[in-house]
């Protein structure tokens, strides 16, 4: 079975970094959110019971590193239930093959990702001509085709529950991928919001490397759908976060969170749409 699963053809060490490279934030007890050069993983689970999953896999050659934070904050040996994922980009999935042979745990994705995961369509290709910095400029280096979990990877249970974190519920938030969730939990009003919003401007390299805070729609050279993006940005603005924890960039929370989601809520064709791009046709707006 093992010997089936595999990366794209285009897999390959991405040379992007950040200062937050390597810097692990224990946001809440059991809310860890460590950064693999520009991409957070998160660990949910309080390490009193090793109990825990890992939302999202990293970028790609980062399974060392994954299994060594988790050694840290888990113990030896220590494993997830599952792995989660807000969706399938390379930047999120970069470590999942030797994750999965490793430990032999489930991977669990919205149903509309799984084609992605499963070796049958690849993602668009990125934009490179979106309006925006040197990220974009460097996006067609990015592997953009489908890996392949075979039956390793599972859907979501519709009724919106998390496999093994019965506080968690998945938000469906597509726009950025047509199969993005997002992860909300009711009793203290934590987001997990992935690529639905960025607390950094991911477009641009030297902000990225600075991990400057400012809010922002999802990162622009793979985002294929603008107006699913922003109705999505309204769904997680609604639930009223404390705290989010996103796909790039630093975590947030209080009112600089509130103040800020709204602002990207009321002014998202500024601040999120770019200008111009091959995904965008601003005369829909
Ligand atoms: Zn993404
Ligand atoms: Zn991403």
């Amino acid at each position: 079975m093992d010997k089936d699963i595999s990366y794209g053809n285009d897999y390959k060490f991405i040379p992007a970094t950040s200062i937050g490279n390597g810097l692990g934030i224990e946001v809440l007890p059991d809310l860890y959110c460590y950064t693999i050069q520009i991409v957070n993983i998160v660990l949910v689970g309080n390490p009193k019971n090793n109990d825990f999953v890992l939302v999202d896999a990293g970028m790609p050659h980062s399974a060392n590193e994954i299994m060594d934070v988790i050694e840290d904050r888990f113990g030896r040996n220590s494993r997830p239930k599952a792995i989660i994922l807000t969706h399938g980009h390379f930047d999120h999935v970069g470590a999942v093959i030797e994750l999965v042979k490793e430990w032999q745990v489930p991977v669990y994705a919205h149903e509309l990702e799984i084609p992605y995961l499963t070796g049958k369509e690849s993602y668009p290709n990125p934009d490179a001509s979106v309006e925006g910095g040197m990220v974009a400029k460097m996006s067609p280096m990015f592997p953009n085709e489908p890996i392949n979990l075979g039956n390793h990877v599972e859907t979501l249970p519709s009724d919106g529950s998390v496999p093994h974190m019965p506080d968690l519920r998945w938000i469906h938030t597509p726009g950025h991928a047509p199969g993005h969730v997002s992860f909300f939990r009711e009793k203290d009003r934590a987001l997990i919001a992935g690529d639905a919003f960025v607390t950094v401007k991911q477009d641009f390299l030297y902000k990225v490397f600075t991990q400057e805070l400012e809010i922002n729609g999802p990162p622009r050279y793979l985002t294929t759908d603008w107006q699913a993006a922003w109705e999505s940005v309204k769904k997680l603005e609604a639930l009223k976060p404390s705290v989010a924890i996103t796909g790039h960039g630093v975590p947030i929370s209080g009112e600089t969170l509130t103040d800020s989601l709204q602002k990207l809520v009321q002014n998202f064709e500024q601040i999120a749409i770019p200008d111009y791009g091959k995904y965008v046709d601003k005369r829909k707006h």
